[in-house]
């Protein structure tokens, strides 16, 4: 089989290295430059590829496509595809193809996927179990499935793959059904994509239950308004056994799963979307036949990923922490939520359209100065400006720091928190995590 592949990233290159394995005839098409790295492995594999350019001629010639989720369906090469009815799929399902005697727990939801995987891949992990984990994370999908191809003694049965899934690689499945689906909640993220409608978005999220079964599970959120709303007006969508985790679960520094109360103090996960993030994580666990023992081992010997409520330093009483992922306003409502000094709140960035109305009263009880770290800082200026709090401004990490170690006395928190992404002065995400954790060693 023809097998075009859209995009050369990670997911791409993944399809195109399972696709190559699996015997198909694979080109790769960019239309931006292809990374190095990723150059390097398209070679090293023997697939053809193009860079700068989609070749209309060869593309059409496909007998399938497999598209990457960054590439819109409003895009020149994509109409043109679906005009001449060519198959589409993502990466994910492709790499579904070739696993479905393995065991999956897919994770998606707007905030919280990668803490909620990488916990749910440690609990497996300490625990003994022969597992992988990838998808939105670390590895493609479809690379993990094709190096597990060639590991010996691990029938695919005995394999467990997590994955985080985003909303856009869950607009290009079909059959994909994972056994234990996670939906951690739906809140306005990439509505650009969505047609600026929510209730498509929303959709799309719930596409990663839309082909479960009785045998399979969903573990969802019962305080989520989007998703309640979804599961009410579309009754007899969801054919998996539910599990719902509500706030009522979550109490006191603990968690509760079937009746167990786990202790979520002694460990590394911080507020109370982090003990939502664990009870979903708990309930994959036993449903996967972890014994309680594992999972409490497994909880206190967690480490978070970076750039989420990383605690940086703490110098002369005050504490700084990185929250650089929170690139969108309800992230920074759960961050803001989970510390309980005075805070002085690094923020800013590239705006997507930011609607700042659900912080008013946790930034009037919790922040005693902001710091604006952007190139164009007047939207969150002109929103904040009314609550008599210093506002400062910073056009770099380096400045920010300085700006909010005037601001801050001992038993404050510096939170960087930006409710932005990062794309004005940073590479992204981490650049700038690295470069405010760089900042703050440098005053220590
Ligand atoms: P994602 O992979 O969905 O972007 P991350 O785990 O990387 O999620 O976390 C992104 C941001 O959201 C971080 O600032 C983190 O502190 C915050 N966060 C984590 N879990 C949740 C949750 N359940 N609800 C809301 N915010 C969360």
């Amino acid at each position: 089989m023809r097998i075009i592949i859209l995009g050369s990233g990670e997911s791409g290159t993944g399809a195109a290295i399972l696709a190559k394995r699996m015997g198909h005839d694979v080109f790769v098409s960019d239309k931006s430059p292809i990374q190095a790295a990723y150059k390097a492995t398209l070679e090293e594999h023997g697939i053809l590829y193009e860079e700068g350019v989609h070749s209309m001629e060869t593309i059409l010639l496909a007998d399938e496509v497999i598209k990457s989720p960054g590439i819109p369906e409003k895009t020149e090469v994509m109409k043109a595809i679906r005009a001449k009815g060519i198959p589409v799929i993502g990466e994910i399902e492709l790499g579904f193809r070739f696993t479905q005697n393995a065991r999956i727990v897919a994770i998606t939801g707007s905030n919280g996927k990668t803490t909620t995987t990488t916990l749910t891949h440690h609990l497996f992990q300490s625990a003994g179990v022969n597992v992988f984990m990838g998808g939105n994370v670390g590895d493609s999908y479809a690379a993990l499935v094709a190096a597990a191809m060639d590991l010996p003694n691990t029938p695919e049965n005995e394999r467990t793959y997590i994955l985080e899934i985003s909303s856009f690689q869950l607009d290009d499945i079909q059959a994909f059904q994972p056994d234990i689906a996670m939906l951690l909640n739906i809140t306005p993220d990439h509505l650009d994509r969505y047609d600026y409608q929510m209730a498509n978005y929303v959709r799309s999220k719930f596409r990663i239950t839309q082909n479960q079964t009785t045998e399979n599970h969903l573990i969802t959120n019962a305080d989520d308004l989007e998703i309640q709303g979804f599961m009410h007006h579309n009754p007899g969508f969801i054919k998996a056994q539910l599990e719902q985790v509500s706030s009522s679960d979550l109490k006191d520094g603990f968690v509760t799963v079937q009746g167990h109360r786990y202790d979520m103090r002694p460990t590394s996960l911080k507020g109370p979307h982090n003990r939502f993030n664990a009870a979903c994580a708990i309930h994959a666990a036993l449903q996967l036949g972890l014994t309680v023992e594992q999972i409490e081992q497994g909880l206190r010997t967690f480490t978070p990923p970076p750039h989420r409520l990383e605690l940086v330093a703490q110098v002369e009483g005050i504490t700084w922490i990185n929250d650089s992922k929170a690139t969108n306003v309800d992230s920074v409502f759960y961050a803001l939520q989970a510390i309980d000094t005075p805070i002085v709140w690094i923020a800013g960035g590239t705006d997507k359209g930011n609607d700042y109305t659900p912080l008013l009263s946790l930034v009037q009880t919790r922040v005693k100065a902001l710091v604006c770290m952007g190139l164009d800082n007047e939207k969150l200026k002109t929103v904040f400006a009314s609550f008599g709090i210093p506002i400062r401004e910073a056009k770099s990490a380096i400045e920010a720091v300085e700006q909010a170690q005037q601001l801050a006395q001992n038993g404050d928190t510096v939170l960087l928190s930006p409710a932005c992404a990062s794309f004005d002065l940073f590479k992204n995400y981490e650049d700038r995590g690295n470069q405010f954790r760089t900042a703050v060693q440098t005053i220590k």
